[in-house]
């Protein structure tokens, strides 16, 4: 292994169980069991790696700034935080969901189309519903919140709602559908641009034993 140092951000909460037997596979071990610790950066068997672990929303950020070379991020929150700043090689296959459009039971979001009256939705991917919602020609009004989503139509706060799917149980116990497939969301490796180049090899064999892991199940 090169001796370049690589630091990789890796997501905490669920993103995270899946992730490290997954890097464990690959032969990248922290050196101390990450969930009962209260630090934020890791050593690992390799002598040149390390892991930090934020909240996915910070990945992409420490990885267009390069205080992170790698990152395992959510597809989801790379194309709420857009731009072109890094590279996506590798996806992990993990934490797999959908981002869907959701409504009430019986309520269809064309109506109004034609008379162009606003739909209100609520999400916390705000970037991410502008755009679909412009790519359909609808004009919106948008409603940010930070959780329990599902709870915003039938308190009367909004008409829909953008957010994760998985097994769309939450969705019906709230009396909601899932209407529209926005995008498939998986975890994704991003790599910084300039560490690419500088860290080539380092990054290149990182790479390849996690994709080995992937192609392995
Ligand atoms: P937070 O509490 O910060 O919202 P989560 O653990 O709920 O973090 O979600 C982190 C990431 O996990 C999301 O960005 C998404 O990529 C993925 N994720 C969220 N919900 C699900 C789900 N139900 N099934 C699979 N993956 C999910
Ligand atoms: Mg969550």
């Amino acid at each position: 292994m090169s001796q370049s140092s690589l630091v990789i951000a890796l997501t905490k909460g669920r993103i995270l169980d899946e992730v490290l037997p997954l890097f464990e596979r690959a032969g990248i071990v922290p050196s101390e069991d990450i969930n009962s610790s209260r630090k934020l950066i890791f050593a690992t068997n390799l002598e040149n790696v390390k892991l930090m672990v934020i909240r996915g929303t910070d990945v992409p950020t420490y990885v267009q700034f390069g205080s992170a070379d790698m990152g395992v991020v959510g597809k989801d929150l790379l194309m709420e935080y857009g731009g072109e700043e890094f590279y996506e090689p590798l996806d992990l296959k993990l934490a797999q969901c959908r981002l869907m459009t959701a409504a009430p039971v019986g309520v269809d979001l064309s109506s109004g189309a034609q008379t162009g009256s606003r739909l209100r939705i609520a999400s916390k991917f705000v970037n991410i519903t502008r755009r679909y919602f412009a790519e359909q020609g609808r004009q919106i009004e948008l409603i940010k919140l930070n959780g329990a989503l599902e709870l915003a139509p039938s308190m009367g706060l909004a008409d829909a709602i953008v957010d994760i799917v998985d097994s769309g149980k939450t969705l019906k116990a709230n009396g909601l559908q899932p209407l529209d497939l926005i995008a498939e969301v998986s975890s994704r490796v991003i790599v910084n641009k300039a560490s690419l180049k500088i860290k080539n090899s380092a990054i290149r064999e990182i790479l390849g034993k996690l994709k080995s892991a992937v192609d392995a199940g």
